[in-house]
């Protein structure tokens, strides 16, 4: 077949053939005016066309890695070897509306930078990176499979108007497309201001966003398993009520997933931890 087929083609096969071509000689070219640089140390020379971290940063990266519990992916200090699957604590005190919830890193370094860059100074180029990150973190993940749709915790829409666009939005998005699954943005609605959470206290944070989300066309997540993305997991406040209201109105399972999770220095403490949670479930949160 002559190197030309693939444009002289008629048909969905054909066009697609056509746009691929297309697609990488745009990527071609795009890599030869601005050569791709990693997010993570600047490096032009060891990064592979259209990766955003080259292999050192990556590998550098502060992973979440098992073992952890299978709920909330919290990781555990220790745990032994035939009780890698227990539940922490937290989770058998059945404080989680979830059905599971994952993160790629630690929040902290290159990836935290990356995320306060990207929310508060408007640097979208962070979006494919950190979407990498989500990327890596569930692709693997026997969740990914159940996987119906992606949908993102979404910003009031005056928060939306200040900063102009919704960054949990556009990690969901790029991941979505990457995945390839369903994404459906407007899915779930924050229809109450509320403050920070940031600024809260565990017990106010919970105070503060009950009841903040609404599910705008019920009939979108009915029956369904519902891949719900946030930029950084802190204690799971707004992801729990997000899943309570998807819960509500009919999804079947929710998974979360976020870039980062922060977790306090002092919860890795051994000795407090193995003291809070159950035997054979130490705990880093
Ligand atoms: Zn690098
Ligand atoms: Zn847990």
């Amino acid at each position: 077949m002559p190197w030309w087929s693939g444009w002289t083609e008629r048909g969905a096969a054909g066009r697609s053939s056509r746009r691929r071509m297309l697609k990488e000689v745009a990527a071609g070219i795009g890599d030869l005016l601005f050569p791709s640089q990693c997010v993570g140390c600047g490096d032009m020379g060891r990064i592979r066309p259209g990766a955003f971290w080259c292999g050192p940063c990556w590998d550098e990266l502060p992973w979440i890695q098992p073992p952890w519990c299978p709920i909330c992916g919290v990781p555990y200090l220790s745990a032994p070897k035939d009780r890698e699957d227990a539940w922490c604590g937290d989770c058998i005190g059945g404080n989680h509306v979830f059905d599971a919830a994952r993160s790629a890193v630690f929040y902290e370094g290159k990836v935290r930078q990356g995320i306060l860059q990207l929310k508060f100074g408007g640097k979208l180029s962070w979006v494919p990176a950190l979407s990498e990150l989500l990327f890596e973190a569930i692709a693997r993940d026997p969740w990914n499979d159940r996987v119906d749709l992606v949908i993102a915790v979404p910003l009031h829409r005056r928060r939306l108007r200040h900063r102009g666009f919704n960054q949990s939005s556009l990690l969901a998005r790029a991941l979505a497309r990457r995945l390839p699954k369903p994404c459906r943005l407007d899915a779930l609605e924050r229809n109450r201001w509320t403050e920070p959470q940031t600024r809260l206290q565990r017990a106010d944070r919970l105070e503060n966003v009950k009841g903040a989300f609404t599910v705008k066309h019920p009939g979108e997540v009915e029956g369904r398993t519902v891949l719900l993305v946030d930029d950084v997991f802190t204690t799971g406040t707004t992801l729990n009520e997000c899943a309570r209201t998807l819960k509500k109105a009919g999804a079947s399972a929710v998974i979360a997933l976020t870039v980062a999770r922060s977790i306090p220095k002092h919860r890795f403490h051994k000795k407090s931890a193995s003291s809070v949670y159950p035997e054979g479930s130490v705990c880093a949160e």
